[in-house]
C-alpha cells in the first residue's frame, strides 16, 4: 500500500503563496516603517527550510512506514478523507496530538535538540516559520501513531498534518498586532505565537498550540503577549550554518553526557528539560535560570557583510533555491543516487553561500570548489547544459575575484574581526 501512495499536495500549493505573503509583510513593514527582515537570517532561515525538504525525501517514508503499520493492522474505526467531519475529526486531532509532540519538544533535552533550530532567529517574520530541522522526521511521527489506532485513513492524516503546516506559516508576523478577542480565545494567532518565540523568562515554554490555543489554556502552558518579546534561544546561536543549526544542540548533549558523573546522569541528560547541568567537574547538577531581556538592549547577531558580497550571494541563493525547488517537484523521477547526488550538492552550496554572509574565510576558499562543481552536474545533466554551467562559473569566479580582492585589498582583517554585535 505504501509504495502506490501519493501523499496530499497541499504544501505545494502553498509554496508560491508563502512567497506572496513575504511580500505583503515587507509592503506592510514598508508603509509601517518597521524593518522585519535581516538578509543573512532570512537566508539562513530559508536553506534550512529547503535542507528539511531534503532530508524528507529520505526520512518521510520511516514515519508513514509505522503509521501505516498501524492502521492496517490495529484500526479501531475507519474515517477516509470523503467527509467533512472527518477532515473536522483529523484536523482536531492532528492539533491535539502536536500539542504534546511541540510541548514535550520544548520541555525534553532530546527533542528540542531537533526543534531548537526552529527558534534560533532573532528575528520573527515569515521566513523564521521555514526555518524547520532536517533530523525531526525520525521521531516526531510516534505521537500521532494514536491517530492510526483511531482509524484516521493515511491520506487524511497526512492532508490534517499539511494544513495545520500551512496555518502555522501565516502566524510568524509582527506586522498583525491582534485578531480580536473570539479568534485570540480559540485560535493560536501571530500574538500568542510572538509569545512562544520569545525569550524573556515569563514567555519560554508556553503556546504550544498549532492551529488551536485552547489545549495551552487547558493544559497550563497559556501566556498573554505583555511586554515586548525578545526573540530567538537563551544560548544564541550566533551562526547561520544550517548544518550546524541542525546538529549543534546534539553535539552539547553528547559531550554533556561524557562528562556527566554517573551512569544514570549520564543518561539523563537525554530526558531532562533543557537547561539542566549534570554533576561535573566536581560541582553538583542545576538548572540554568534565564535572564530578564530588554530589546533594545538585546544584542542581535548581524556579521558585516560587503555590499558586492551580499548581492553576489543574494544572486546565487535565489539560483539555489529555484533549481531546488524544481528538484523537489521531480525528485521521484530520479534514482536513488541521483536524489543523493543532488540533495548532497544543493546542501554544499547553501553551506558555502551562508559562510559568505557571514565572511567566513573557509568559504572564501570552498567558493571556487562550489563553482567548479556546478560544472559536474554534467554528469547527470544532458551536455547541452554543461556549457551555460561552465560560462556561468567562470564569470561568477572572475566577479568573486575581484570583490574579494578587493576585500582583501582593503581590510581583510577588519572585515572578519568587526563580526560587530549590532544593537537594533
Ligand atoms: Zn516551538
Ligand atoms: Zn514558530
Amino acid at each position: 500500500m505504501l509504495e502506490n501512495f501519493t501523499p496530499p499536495p497541499f504544501i505545494t500549493i502553498a509554496i508560491p503563496f508563502f512567497f506572496l505573503l513575504m511580500l505583503v509583510e515587507a509592503i506592510l513593514g514598508y508603509i509601517k516603517k518597521e524593518n522585519y527582515f535581516q538578509f543573512g537570517d532570512s537566508i539562513a532561515d530559508l536553506s534550512t527550510g529547503i535542507l528539511s525538504q531534503l532530508s524528507g525525501i529520505f526520512l518521510k517514508s520511516v514515519g508513514l512506514f509505522g503509521y501505516f503499520w498501524v492502521y492496517e493492522n490495529y484500526r479501531i474505526f475507519e474515517l477516509k478523507p470523503d467527509s467533512v467531519l472527518n477532515w473536522i475529526i483529523a484536523i482536531l486531532l492532528w492539533d491535539f496530538f502536536y500539542y504534546w509532540f511541540h510541548r514535550i519538544s520544548h520541555e525534553v533535552n532530546f527533542f528540542w535538540a531537533s526543534h531548537i533550530i526552529h527558534h534560533h532567529s532573532e528575528e520573527y517574520n515569515l521566513f523564521v516559520a521555514l526555518r524547520q530541522t532536517s533530523l525531526g522526521g525520525i521521531s516526531s511521527w510516534i505521537f500521532y501513531i494514536p491517530m492510526a489506532l483511531i482509524g484516521i485513513d493515511p491520506w487524511l492524516y497526512l492532508g490534517a498534518g499539511q494544513l495545520n503546516l500551512i496555518y502555522q506559516y501565516w502566524v510568524h508576523t509582527k506586522s498583525i498586532k491582534t485578531l480580536g478577542p473570539i479568534a485570540e480565545f480559540f485560535l493560536s494567532t501571530p500574538s500568542h505565537h510572538r509569545v512562544h518565540h520569545a525569550i524573556n523568562p515569563k514567555y519560554i515554554d508556553k503556546n504550544h498550540g498549532g492551529i488551536f490555543i485552547i489545549w495551552d489554556r487547558i493544559f497550563g502552558t497559556f501566556q498573554k503577549e505583555e511586554e515586548p518579546p525578545v526573540y530567538g534561544t537563551v544560548k544564541p546561536l550566533r551562526s547561520y550554518n544550517p548544518l550546524y543549526a541542525n546538529y549543534h544542540y546534539f553535539l552539547d548533549l553528547l559531550k554533556m553526557s561524557v562528562k556527566a558523573e554517573g551512569l544514570l546522569n549520564k543518561i539523563k541528560v537525554c530526558f531532562a528539560k533543557p537547561g539542566w547541568i549534570p554533576p561535573m567537574d566536581g560541582k553538583p547538577a542545576y538548572q540554568i535560570e534565564p535572564q530578564e531581556v530588554q530589546p533594545e538592549k538585546y544584542p542581535k547577531y548581524i556579521p558585516e557583510i560587503k555590499p558586492e558580497l551580499k548581492r553576489y550571494n543574494l544572486i546565487w541563493f535565489i539560483l539555489i533555491l529555484l533549481f531546488g525547488f524544481i528538484y523537489l517537484v521531480f525528485y521521484t523521477k530520479l534514482s536513488w543516487s541521483e536524489q543523493i547526488f543532488y540533495s548532497i550538492l544543493i546542501t554544499f552550496h547553501l553551506l558555502i553561500i551562508n559562510g559568505n554572509n557571514e565572511s567566513k574565510k573557509w568559504a572564501w576558499y570552498l567558493e571556487i570548489l562550489r563553482l567548479i562543481s556546478l560544472t559536474s552536474l554534467g554528469i547527470y545533466l544532458p551536455f547541452v547544459y554543461v556549457i551555460p554551467l561552465s560560462v556561468l562559473s567562470i564569470l561568477s569566479g572572475i566577479y568573486f575575484y575581484f570583490v574579494m580582492n578587493k576585500s582583501i585589498g582593503m581590510n581583510t582583517e577588519n572585515l572578519l574581526a568587526n563580526r560587530k554585535i549590532n544593537l537594533n
